[in-house]
């Protein structure tokens, strides 16, 4: 797409096999974490203590983050075959960033979408970092 590049434009590889190993881990159930961002490029994944069931716990967890603005959104897992948003997601999405992820069945590289806080889909570039 042409334009300016967002300011988060791409996703640590590592970033994501985390993601996935993560969703694979917490099946039947979804997964949820924050995500944080360094020049651009979405770096680490902030897990908090507790078992995270379900879209209301999800968003009560996110609550208790602190206030770090280096937190750019969320990435969540469905334990299923679509990586669209419901519209409990939206409203997750509208409260904490503008970089939103969720991935779907069986959890690969090609399972992943983002989404801005609107919902509209967005392209990230997976990137190597050392
Ligand atoms: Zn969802």
């Amino acid at each position: 797409m042409l334009g300016k590049k967002r300011k988060v434009w791409g996703i640590d590889r590592q970033v994501l096999e985390m993601v996935n190993e993560s969703a694979k881990q917490s099946l039947p159930n979804e997964f949820v974490a924050a995500m944080r961002a360094e020049d651009g490029v979405i770096s680490e994944l902030l897990f908090l203590p507790g078992t995270i069931q379900g879209q209301d716990n999800a968003t009560l967890f996110l609550h208790m983050l602190p206030i770090d603005y280096s937190v750019v959104g969320t990435v969540h897992s469905h334990p299923g075959p679509s990586n669209h948003w419901s519209g409990a997601d939206l409203q997750l999405f509208r409260r904490f960033g503008n970089t939103h992820i969720i991935t779907k069945l069986p959890y690969d590289m090609h399972s992943w979408q983002a989404y801005d806080m609107e919902g509209n889909k967005i392209e990230l570039e997976v990137v190597d970092l050392d």
